[in-house]
């Protein structure tokens, strides 16, 4: 494996879910797949910047507590470095590094002009006031003033933040340089520059590609069964589109509890339930109660992990039903139980397809945002599903073409052009 000598480790993780090693070892798959030059596999196997800050706050009791913040930018080769801020216990700078080498392969995917970032900060949201999480927000915005902007690096909503996190994040920003600056984040509110069709739009492409699949293998969403992992941002958008479109979402789950039905959830009362119950799916009245391990390995059609990395393992994987695995979260399936899952012929549409959705919006926000002109959510929705149909049917391609799984073929074409892109462009000086 390629050395990384910008990264401490930091945490004794087992090597095989190390998320950094797992990006590495996919990375390195495709680079032998496409023959890369030992030389620049190096350049592409390193964050191009590291960088930790530290973010003192005045909690509401009084009490000053500093807490690390990361924001890793892997490469910009393509464009300006693109990816989510993520609030999350279990965040540390290598789970950051490799998500934010999943964004650089993911934009070049989808051919966006973007590269790819990541950020993070290890807290649970939910322990903390609103105020508390403003000035957290807010200092390591302005810690990171030098180092984001419209054309250098756009951060997004991710794990624990969302559209709220991100008009702090604009504001921070904007009061720091002395005007509006609207384009320095995406997934903003309505009513700072945000775009119609964002909140959804993660969801909205996963349900795309699991269409797309599905329609490839002579069916559709209609009564197909579909499970849900996680009922946040991505899970519950997708699961109320799964709904609408007909399908049969079987079980949905979130951090503490899951929910089964053998007919299928009502999406929209369970979305209403959790609105009245404390966002908690705890006792709701039409569905038997599940664990989260149980909801993996429901007999269904269709799975969607869509919260953490690594939750089918080596040890569930042989459980799992499902014969579609969409995988809206980042890094849900380890690489042994993708070899699984492999070996037993399911099909595993892979993150940096699945999950594009919510880029491709963003990316269609800063567009509109620059030219000061905002689309109807019709328009957003019809040009994200165009280039999310585009990009599975280049990798289903490149996957008959070259006779590899779909995840290989969805790195090449992404590592591929990243590659072309750094060596057209040379290296400097
Ligand atoms: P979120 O915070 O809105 O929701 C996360 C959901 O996961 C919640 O329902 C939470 O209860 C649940 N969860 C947390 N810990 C869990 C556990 N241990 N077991 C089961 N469920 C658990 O986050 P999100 O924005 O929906 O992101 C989910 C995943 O999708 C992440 O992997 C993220 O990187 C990825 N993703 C998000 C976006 C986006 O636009 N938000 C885009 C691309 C990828």
């Amino acid at each position: 494996m390629i050395s990384t000598s910008l990264l401490p480790l930091e945490t004794p993780t087992p090597a095989h879910i190390c998320p950094f090693d797992q990006a590495c070892s996919y990375l390195e798959a495709a680079a032998r797949e496409l023959k890369l030059d030992q030389g620049i596999l190096e350049i592409l196997s390193n964050p191009r910047k590291v960088i930790t800050v530290s973010i003192p706050v005045k909690l509401d009791s009084g009490e000053i507590r500093v807490f690390a913040g990361h924001r890793v930018q892997h490469s910009d080769i393509l464009g300006p470095y693109k990816g989510g801020i993520r609030y999350h216990p279990a965040v540390t700078l290598r789970e950051v590094s490799a998500l934010a080498m999943l964004m650089t392969w993911k934009c070049a995917l989808l051919g966006i002009p973007y590269g790819g970032a990541k950020g993070g900060i290890a807290i649970a949201p939910k322990n903390y006031s609103v105020g508390e999480l403003e000035r957290i927000t807010r200092r390591f915005i302005s810690e990171l003033i030098k180092d984001i902007g419209p054309s250098v690096d756009i951060p997004a909503p991710d794990m624990g933040t969302s559209a709220r996190e991100m008009a702090w994040m604009m504001d921070t920003y904007s009061v720091n340089v002395g005007h509006a600056v609207p384009g320095v984040v995406t997934g903003k509110p309505l009513s700072v520059g945000g775009s119609l069709g964002r909140e959804m739009a993660t969801g909205r492409g996963a349900m795309i590609v699991v269409r797309e699949a599905l329609k490839d293998l002579g069916k559709s969403l209609q009564g197909t069964r579909v499970a849900i992992q996680g009922f946040g941002n991505v899970g519950g958008a997708a699961a109320q589109l799964f709904y609408e479109a007909g399908a049969k979402v079987i079980g949905v789950s979130n951090s503490t509890i899951g929910i089964y039905s053998e007919t299928g959830l009502d999406i929209p009362a369970v979305k209403a339930y959790m609105t009245a119950n404390h966002q908690s799916l705890l006792g709701y009245p039409q569905a038997t109660a599940i664990s989260n391990a149980e909801l993996l390995t429901l007999p269904c059609d269709v799975l969607v992990p869509a919260a953490l990395e690594n939750q089918i393992t080596e040890e569930n994987v042989n459980q799992v039903q499902a014969k579609i695995v969409a995988e809206a979260a980042n890094g849900p399936v380890t690489l042994e139980a993708d070899r699984s899952l492999q070996a037993r012929g399911v099909i595993v549409l892979p993150d940096i397809l699945a999950n594009a959705g919510g880029v491709v919006v963003s990316y269609l926000e800063w567009v509109q945002g620059l030219s000061y002109l905002f689309w109807d959510e019709e328009r957003v929705n019809r040009e994200m599903e165009n280039l999310m149909v585009h990009a599975y049917h280049e990798v289903v391609e490149q996957s008959r073409k070259r006779e590899i799984p779909l995840r290989l073929a969805a790195y090449t074409l992404g590592v591929g052009r990243v590659a072309k892109a750094l060596s057209d462009r040379g290296l400097y000086p």
